[in-house]
């Protein structure tokens, strides 16, 4: 079985360059998907409570049996919950909504809360990241960080004495590498993380670049993708309901990307994304 490497965060956290994504698997499936997931390696685990898988997502945890201090889970705050995002009434609608999804999960800490989307029309973070700050003190977050965040956004919660986050999760594959936002986290301690790592699994495993690759490595176009994003640092977290293909994705220890491979991977860059440019996004 694949070992994968670990990032250590900005606060000394050990977090898992590989783990298991479960946006679009519905509660029902979750369970067997994550399950499928831990027992074919994977230790990290990425669900949000706007997917409305996190029932699911715990039970899977529990049912494979790994110890909980062994796996590294991920959830995130949906902005509906925070109406009033800069008010006292926004610190209270955090915690209440971290602690529905602990309740969900069936869990009493994660290892990553993260805000789940920007919100670049209602101004500062304020209270928000207050809560998330008090979450990270007492531990039932061992690390927070945010999702979707372009720099000026970070540029809010980097001001005197605040904490920084630890991760931003972001869109990020090889049609859309994200070179100036990598830049800017490396330069504030902030690790990347990519969503939909496989460009969703659609055009870009076809690519013909990439399928170079893979045969010089007599690997899958995935595997080729994966290992692309950890040899450049990034966190990966794919998806796949598929248990062939949830092992596939797992299994990208074992060979290496040449400075040529990895050129091949990065020609494919289109600049597009698949997802909404969260710049431009109001989500209530
Ligand atoms: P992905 O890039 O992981 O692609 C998943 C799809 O690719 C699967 O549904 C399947 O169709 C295909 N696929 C998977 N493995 C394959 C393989 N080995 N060979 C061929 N096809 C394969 O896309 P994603 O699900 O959008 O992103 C992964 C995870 O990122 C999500 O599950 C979620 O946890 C997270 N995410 C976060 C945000 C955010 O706003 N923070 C947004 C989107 C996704």
């Amino acid at each position: 079985m694949s070992t994968i490497p670990s990032i250590t965060l900005n606060n000394g956290l050990a977090m898992p360059q590989l783990g298991f994504g479960v946006w679009q698997v519905a509660d029902d499936e979750a369970a067997t998907a994550v399950r499928t997931a831990i027992e074919s390696g994977y230790r990290s685990i990425d669900t949000a409570a706007v997917y409305e898988n996190e029932v699911g997502t715990g039970r899977g945890i529990r049912e494979a049996g790994v110890p909980r201090e062994e796996l590294f889970l991920t959830t995130k705050l949906w902005n509906s919950g925070t109406k009033d995002w800069s008010g006292t009434s926004g610190r209270d609608a955090v915690l209440r909504e971290f602690d529905a999804s602990l309740e969900r999960l069936g869990t009493d800490y994660v290892d990553l809360y993260l805000i789940h989307w920007p919100r670049p029309m209602h101004g500062s973070y304020g209270n928000i990241w207050q809560a998330f700050e008090e979450l990270a003190a007492d531990g039932r977050a061992k690390a927070v960080g945010v999702s979707n965040f372009g720099p000026a956004e970070l540029g809010h919660l980097l001001g005197a004495g605040s904490l920084v986050p630890a991760v931003n999760q972001v869109e990020l594959h090889p049609y859309f590498p994200q070179q100036e936002l990598r830049a800017f986290h490396a330069e504030h301690g902030v690790a990347t993380e990519a969503w939909s790592p496989l460009g969703q699994g659609k055009e870009l495993l076809g690519e013909p670049a990439l399928a170079k690759v893979a045969a010089k490595h007599g690997r899958t176009p995935a595997q080729v993708v994966l290992r692309w994003h950890l040899q450049s640092g990034v966190i990966a977290i794919p998806k796949s309901v598929t248990p062939s293909r949830i092992r596939e994705n797992f299994e990208v220890t074992g060979f290496e990307l040449d400075a040529e491979d990895m050129a091949a991977v990065a020609s494919v860059a289109t600049g597009r994304r698949i997802g909404p440019d969260p710049t431009g996004f109001d989500w209530n």
